[in-house]
């Protein structure tokens, strides 16, 4: 199938905000902190819990819930600057998988201490052992650091938590966490990316600020016409779409379809439309433009076959296309 673009250039083409958004990314970013936490201490949670832990499907986890909460921050921020949603999502996707590393550290930190107690337990008397458990009650993550990270690593703090053989336990073996915090950081980036995107390229209205619902299926042609239910989408042609309607009526449509999709808004009810190629295993592929379309031309859409736009008692007849 040929890539369809057409050779002309829509006025009543739908157009993202231009511009950063600095204000409403600003809004969606400081909501979207919350969700970093939340997730962060899902994932530690479920490390305290003992369940098993499977490298990876924190990453999943957390990407799509962190995609999702986005999504919302997104919708109520207002924001549809792609390249501020980008850095939203990039930016809170890292600083969740930093904190929740960060938490594991500290988790880990406090499991050495009860270990080191443990072992010293009874042993109060020893020379060096009370001293030594001062120490560790006092200062943990020095203790920690001086006498497991640093000898192992040469480094103290997280990084050393993240290179160290005995940060975490993974199917019951010791492991570096520095594998998980890569594979997980990686899932989580891109998901969270993937899931929160949809939010900001969905069409939104800028003559009374809400966003678009799913768009309606309103014609479903073989996928072969879909040039032609292209032109005449975005030419605003009523009698275009109901004598194509007319010609395919009863054929097959095998394996895939052209669909027109339309786009209305909640709130003042303007509507767009655009037209998408469905082929069963694929993604959706947009083959025109969204542009605003007429009452009239929307009925054209949605026309049964058999009954004209002029047979419809309500509908007012099609108008100048430059009205
Ligand atoms: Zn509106």
């Amino acid at each position: 199938m040929p890539d369809q673009t057409l050779p002309y250039v829509s006025e009543r083409e739908y157009r993202p905000a231009a511009g950063l958004q600095p204000k409403a990314a600003a809004t969606a970013f400081g909501s979207g902190l919350l969700a970093v936490a939340a997730v962060a201490a899902a994932v530690v949670a479920w490390h305290l819990s003992g369940l098993p832990v499977i490298i990876g499907v924190a990453g999943v986890a957390q990407g799509l819930a962190l995609g999702w909460m986005l999504r919302a921050a997104f919708r109520r921020a207002k924001l549809r600057s792609r390249a501020s949603a980008t850095v939203v999502c990039v930016l809170l996707a890292i600083g969740a998988n930093v904190l929740t590393h960060a938490a594991l550290y500290v988790r880990q930190v406090y499991a050495v201490r009860s270990g080191v107690r443990g072992d010293l337990a009874g042993r109060e008397d020893e020379s060096g052992a009370a001293a030594l458990i001062l120490n560790l009650s006092e200062r943990p993550f020095e203790f920690y650091d001086t006498f497991v990270l640093r000898p192992e690593t040469g480094r103290g703090g997280l990084v050393g938590f993240l290179l160290s053989k005995q940060g975490m336990t993974v199917g019951g073996k010791p492991t570096r966490p520095l594998g998980a915090f890569v594979v997980n950081g990686a899932l989580l980036i891109g998901l969270t990316y993937l899931t929160a995107r949809s939010q900001v390229r969905r069409p939104f209205c800028d003559d009374c600020g809400n966003w678009f619902g799913p768009p309606a299926n309103a014609t479903v042609v073989p996928a072969e016409h879909h040039a032609r239910l292209a032109a005449a989408v975005e030419a605003g042609d009523p009698a275009a779409a109901v004598a194509l309607n007319r010609e395919v009526a009863g054929q097959d449509l095998g394996a895939g379809c052209a669909v027109a999709q339309v786009h209305r808004c909640p709130g003042c009810g303007h509507t767009f439309a655009d037209v998408v190629v469905i082929i069963s295993g694929n993604p959706d592929r947009p083959v025109s433009r969204l542009v605003r379309v007429s009452t009239a031309m929307v009925q054209a859409l949605k026309s049964e076959p058999v009954v004209t736009v002029a047979e419809q008692g309500e509908t007012p007849p099609p108008r100048p296309l430059n009205d």
